[in-house]
């Protein structure tokens, strides 16, 4: 993957796609793949807005249930289901528990239903993730951290994880592949505007701080929670958007390989414990928020809320703030409504049209993006009154997807990253993690071994991982590589000696 920011000028583009998070990334894949001519341009780095802030779950969402949200369920159940099988490297299937906390507001009757319904409301082919019932040995053994003073029993049943932003990395990589010119780092700071509507954007490269025209016959704005402000709104007009800011805290690995899906005792909210590359993963916050995009923050009372909530059901409490090893923010922009409570807020996504020539993608989720994606841009080949090719990403494997028989593949990638003296989870990790471009890896290990070592002990990314992401996965900055294609700086305390490793070698790699 490479930038090249010269090719922008050389439109008019038939679509022009502003914002490289899930939404963008799937919206101009998807988009190129049906032939059109396509420009992708996003402000900072692929996925640095919220689609590398979430929760990181692919999922039909459980509590949507207790809201009568039914066809939305149903909706990303499917896209699990169907992301599970087109991208077996990105998206992993996750065991999830659900104690019964006796003091909750939730007893197993009504736990019971609504997992019943989860189940029922899936496409058949999750029996994997079908629910069941686990007994006291059961849950001992599973997740003997946790705390059986308050439990009235507990479930299991299936949902799916991932990296979200290797996972919007991977989908721009797929909009590259089918021809379209992206370009990180290239933000839209105004929009072109004639007597016809808007035929696109002027473009500043915020690595050179060159400014050029980006010329289109319709732009799709899919920018996030950035749709409340300028260039794409005006004080003016109505907010298209509602917005909610949302917290995760890093903290040590608990002994299991389930995540725990813990409620909240002072709001009643869904809290999870989800185990993440050698951490422990916990989140989310939900509170509203209404500052301009960008500015949001973790804040001390984020942090008591998460971390009171995590530890009052686990054997001795072991956490305190001390244990932090990162954390970050982002913000949901939910389709406007005037629901008192962000969590009562449909996630929903709908396509607004405010102009001639400009669309806005608004709302929606990591899980749907792909399916709501397929929508805007069915509107733009209409709009465009072209009779081209309907979408085929439902049924093309993910770019990075490895050809032949997956759990075959594994086994060999596995093998082969330790034969070139990966640690067995590093093996595995940087398969998953890079699927088929894990071949590059093994390349640059097979000429350099000692990039082979874990960059921090508890986590298994490794120090070839930074140099590829340099190389080969259009990192404009440090930070491009240390917070997003290896999070190091989200697993590692900021002073660590871990993370200082990981920055020096990617400030080397980048400026060679
Ligand atoms: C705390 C939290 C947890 C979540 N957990 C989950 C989950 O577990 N599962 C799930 O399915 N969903 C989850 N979500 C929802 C999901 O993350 C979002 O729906 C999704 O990431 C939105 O993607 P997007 O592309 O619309 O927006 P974004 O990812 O924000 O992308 C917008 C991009 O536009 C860029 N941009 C803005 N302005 C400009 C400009 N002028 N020029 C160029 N680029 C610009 C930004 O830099 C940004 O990268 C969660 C959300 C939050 C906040």
């Amino acid at each position: 993957m490479h930038r090249d920011v010269s090719a922008l000028s050389s439109g008019p583009f038939d679509l022009l796609v502003v914002g490289g998070g899930i939404y963008g990334a799937w919206a101009a894949c998807d988009a190129a793949r049906r032939g059109l001519t396509v420009a992708l341009i996003e402000r900072t780095d692929w996925g640095a807005g919220t689609s590398s802030a979430s929760s990181k779950l692919i999922h039909g969402g459980l509590r949507y249930l207790e809201h009568g949200w039914f066809r939305l369920v149903r909706k990303t159940l499917v896209e699990r289901d169907l992301l599970v099988r087109l991208g077996p490297h990105r998206i992993r299937p996750l065991r999830v528990v659900l104690p019964v906390d006796r003091r909750g507001r939730r007893g197993p009757f009504q736990l019971r239903v609504g997992l019943t319904m989860y189940d029922w409301l899936a496409p058949r082919a999750s029996a994997w993730a079908a629910h069941r019932k686990l007994d006291q040995h059961e849950l001992a053994t599973r997740c003997g951290f946790l705390s059986t003073q308050d439990l009235n029993g507990a479930f299991e049943y299936g949902d799916a994880v991932t990296d979200d932003a290797r996972f919007v990395l991977e989908v721009v990589d797929g909009s590259i592949r089918a021809g379209a010119v992206a370009a990180n780092h290239v933000e839209a700071v105004a929009l072109l505007r004639s007597a016809g509507g808007v035929e696109g954007v002027v473009a500043e490269d915020r690595l050179t701080g060159r400014r050029f025209d980006v010329r289109a016959r319709l732009t799709l704005a899919a920018a996030g929670p950035w749709l409340s402000g300028p260039p794409f709104r005006t004080d003016a007009e109505p907010d298209p958007i509602r917005r909610a800011k949302g917290v995760h805290l890093m903290l040590p690995a608990l002994p299991t390989d389930r995540a725990v899906l813990l409620t909240a005792r002072s709001d009643g909210r869904p809290i999870f414990l989800i185990p993440w590359l050698g951490r422990t993963l916990v989140g989310t916050t939900d509170t509203p928020f209404k500052g301009p995009a960008g500015s949001e923050r973790v804040e001390d009372r984020d942090v008591d809320y998460l971390l009171t909530e995590s530890r009052r059901a686990l054997v001795d409490q072991p956490w305190s703030a001390s244990d932090i090893v990162g954390s970050f923010v982002g913000v949901r922009a939910m389709v406007a409504s005037r629901a008192a409570n962000p969590a009562a807020v449909p996630r929903e996504w709908k396509l607004g049209e405010p102009a001639r020539g400009l669309m806005l993608s608004l709302g929606g989720k990591l899980t749907s993006a792909r399916v709501d994606a397929t929508r805007a841009v069915d509107a733009v080949v209409h709009r465009l009154g072209r009779g081209l090719a309907s979408s085929t990403t439902s049924s093309q494997p993910f770019p990075w997807a490895p050809d032949g028989i997956f759990d075959d593949w594994l086994d060999g990638a596995v093998s082969r990253g330790e034969q070139l003296g990966l640690d067995p989870e590093a093996a595995r990790s940087i398969a998953l993690r890079h699927g088929r471009n894990v071949d590059r890896l093994h390349t640059l290990l097979a000429a350099e071994p000692a990039l082979a070592a874990r960059i921090a002990a508890p986590c298994p990314l490794v120090m070839a991982e930074v140099v590829h992401a340099a190389r080969d996965e259009m990192a404009g900055t440090v930070d491009d590589i240390v917070r997003r294609r290896v999070p190091v700086a989200i697993l590692a305390s900021t002073d660590s000696a871990a993370l200082a490793g990981a920055t020096r070698l990617a400030e080397r790699e980048l400026l060679t």
